[in-house]
């Protein structure tokens, strides 16, 4: 047990956390937003979407997700017969959060009966199981275009639970889709005025920005993109200056894939930079106490398994 207690302590080298994890059979999934440590130990980094086609196509028995707890449900919906472990049960999201599944079906049936037909309600993935299983299809910030556009041009739309994505399908698109209440804690600490000095301080500048960014901040960029589009501009650009307006932990992935750019964090209101408070609760020491215990494990609700499940294949269906 001493020995046991000790080996917890002393946290090996990501690539041997790695190695471990491959011998023992459990595939670790890492978001972007993750630092560098966790990024590092992973055996895939993405995005929403591409972790969410991982865990479909690995095959895993096991799952590891360093993320926040909403990416570790998606990897279990698809995954239904892994069992998917997370460094830390607390690591939740303001976003997901905001739109509570009670909610929203209460919401559902208000404008049902207002408008004389069922919306089609579309989820940013950054929501629970359970507003998964009540929605109709969820889309991520790097399809959410291509998603809306599927539905018929007639069909009234509920989109949740960001209203900075949805305002911003609306401006782009010209449509005019009902948006839930609900913002990500992080993004919304974006300040265009900060943002403004940063620019004048870094003539010829590139400002990328998440569509998940206040409306101001948007208007203030120069290209509006989820996580995976940036990174295929950066790996594109040749010696130049981004100024990243999404979670900072991205631009360790930027620097080590796209090495030939400068990258500086768009600045919040109050702060340089802006650093997840969710995901910042997985640790090393947290990861390496997960993979030994095999928990603590995340499990979803037999009646939201199914439902959650078709919402995500329309969408895996349509990109
Ligand atoms: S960055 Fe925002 S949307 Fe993403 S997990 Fe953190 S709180 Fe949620």
């Amino acid at each position: 047990m001493q020995s046991e207690e000790l080996t917890l302590l002393e946290v090996p080298e990501p690539e041997a956390i790695r190695d471990w994890a491959t011998e023992n059979g459990i595939l670790i999934l890492a978001h972007s937003y993750q630092d560098g440590f966790l990024q590092e130990a992973a055996h895939f980094v993405g995005d929403s979407l591409e972790l969410a086609r991982k865990a479909a196509s690995a095959g895993a028995d096991a799952i590891c997700f360093a993320g926040v707890h909403f990416m570790a449900e998606t990897a279990k919906i698809l995954c239904p017969d892994a069992r998917v472990f997370v460094p830390d049960m607390d690591a939740g999201c303001s976003l997901a959060e905001s739109c509570k599944a009670e909610d929203l079906i209460r919401y559902q049936e208000h404008l049902t009966k207002k408008l004389g037909k069922r919306p089609v309600t579309i989820a940013y993935v950054n929501c629970t199981a359970a507003v998964k299983a009540a929605c109709d299809i969820i889309c991520t910030s790097g399809n959410a275009r291509q998603v809306v556009e599927s539905v018929p041009e007639d069909q009234p739309i509920l989109f949740v639970p960001d209203k900075h994505l949805g305002g911003w399908l609306n401006e782009t698109l010209g449509i005019d889709m009902i948006l839930w209440d609900g913002a990500c804690e992080v993004h919304e600490l974006f300040s265009v005025e900060t943002l403004n000095v940063m620019k004048a301080e870094n003539p010829g500048s590139i400002v990328l920005s998440h569509p998940e960014c206040p409306k101001p901040v948007r208007d203030a960029s120069d290209h509006i993109l989820g996580t995976a589009g940036m990174l295929k501009m950066v790996k594109a650009a040749q010696g130049e200056t981004f100024l990243i307006g999404t979670e900072a932990n991205l631009i360790y992935r930027f620097e080590k894939e796209a090495p030939q750019n400068t990258y500086l964090p768009a600045p919040g209101a109050s702060c340089a930079c802006n650093i997840c408070p969710y995901m910042a609760l997985n640790t090393p020491e947290k990861l390496w106490k997960c993979l030994h215990e095999r928990g603590p494990e995340v499990t979803v609700a037999a009646e939201h398994m199914e439902p959650a499940r078709r919402s995500l294949q329309r969408m895996l269906d349509i990109v």
